[in-house]
């Protein structure tokens, strides 16, 4: 489980673009999603599950969904 901050990993919702030496947080920015990505991508091929939630959601909704998510990963036995 991740909670990702909305200006470091670019919330569609609250993402901002710094003016001040802009091409530099350009890359910064979009290079913290494409790691994301990846991580995202290694984490599953390893078989776990890959939650992320915004730092501007709900952390009790955030719970329950990963309750929600161990729950039935044990009834299938992948926990
Ligand atoms: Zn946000």
């Amino acid at each position: 489980m991740f909670v990702d901050g909305c200006f470091w990993h670019r919330c569609p919702l609250h993402a901002t673009a710094p003016t001040t030496n802009g091409a530099w947080w350009e890359r910064k920015l979009n290079a913290n999603v494409a790691r994301d990505r990846e991580t995202d991508a290694w984490l599953t091929a390893l078989g776990w599950s890959v939650l992320r939630f915004w730092e501007h959601e709900d952390m009790e909704h955030a719970a329950a969904l990963i309750a929600h998510e161990v729950a039935s990963r044990r009834s299938t036995g992948t926990v």
